[in-house]
């Protein structure tokens, strides 16, 4: 469903992706792990062309990535995006933050928006906070309605930055349960997390980065388990 060929991309001198290439199947769930720096954020960041790439192709649904215009308009909603600060509206309540985009973009109906921006928020649990706005709200809550605002988009797959890593501890497991249930249900999805837990258990495969290659790509069992590589076993013996 996802496909990076041979993906390089520099930002002056440095050198951020380095023959990056990755597939992602229908339905599978990637955890990207590795240090800080190593391109984690940068890969997803090229998946739904917020950042440009400067070597190699980008496939979505078999369709490569178009530069720019209404086309790239098109590609980008599916690929719905979830980062580590949740970014809503803070003057639009929650169930106006949900509809804005399915609305101004799919061109929905106001009830049919608010139909099923309800259906979204009580799947995430969060229904009840329909009608306050973002700051009346926990951070796991607005991070939760972050998901659900990008699932309104009827997203092919789902790119998680660190989702978890803003969040006061005691908020990180709902998130972490609502991902869950998302993955379970058979969504597409990519996850830069530090989350063992989640690793571990949830993901089909990890993806391990180094210095902007992808040194692993492996079952949680086999990588966790017979890591291939020094940089990894090293990344372990810190992490775990
Ligand atoms: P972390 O775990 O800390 O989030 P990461 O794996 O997500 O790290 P990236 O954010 O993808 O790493 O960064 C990869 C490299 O690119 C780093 O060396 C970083 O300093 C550099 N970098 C990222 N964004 C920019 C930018 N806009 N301009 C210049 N360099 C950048
Ligand atoms: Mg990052």
């Amino acid at each position: 469903l996802v496909e990076l060929n041979h993906v390089n991309k520099w930002y002056g001198d440095l050198h951020v992706l380095k023959d990056v290439s990755l597939k992602v199947r229908q339905g599978e769930v990637v955890v990207m792990l590795g240090p800080s720096g190593s391109g984690k954020s940068t890969t997803c960041r090229t998946i739904n062309r917020l950042e440009r790439i400067d070597e190699g192709t980008i496939l979505i649904d078999g369709q490569p990535l178009p530069q720019e215009g209404r086309e790239l308009q098109k590609l980008r909603q599916q690929v719905g995006m979830v980062f580590q600060s949740y970014n809503l509206f803070a003057h639009l309540s929650i169930l106006d933050n949900v509809t804005l985009a399915p609305r101004k973009v799919l061109k929905m109906s106001k009830a049919d928006a608010e139909k099923e921006a309800l259906e979204l928020l009580d799947r995430v649990g969060v229904a009840a906070q329909a009608h306050k706005y973002p700051a009346q709200l926990s951070g796991g809550q607005q991070q939760r309605v972050a998901i659900a605002r990008a699932l309104a988009m009827h997203p092919k797959v789902m790119l998680f930055d660190e989702p978890t890593s803003a969040l006061d501890p005691e908020m990180v497991g709902e998130v972490l349960t609502t991902m869950t249930q998302l993955a379970q249900e058979g969504m597409t999805m990519i996850v830069v997390t530090h989350e063992m837990g989640f690793a571990r258990h949830v993901a089909d495969r990890i993806v391990f980065m180094a210095d902007g290659r992808v040194l692993e790509s492996e079952s949680p069992e086999e990588f966790f388990t017979h890591p291939r590589t020094e940089r990894a076993r090293e990344f372990q013996s810190k992490i775990l």
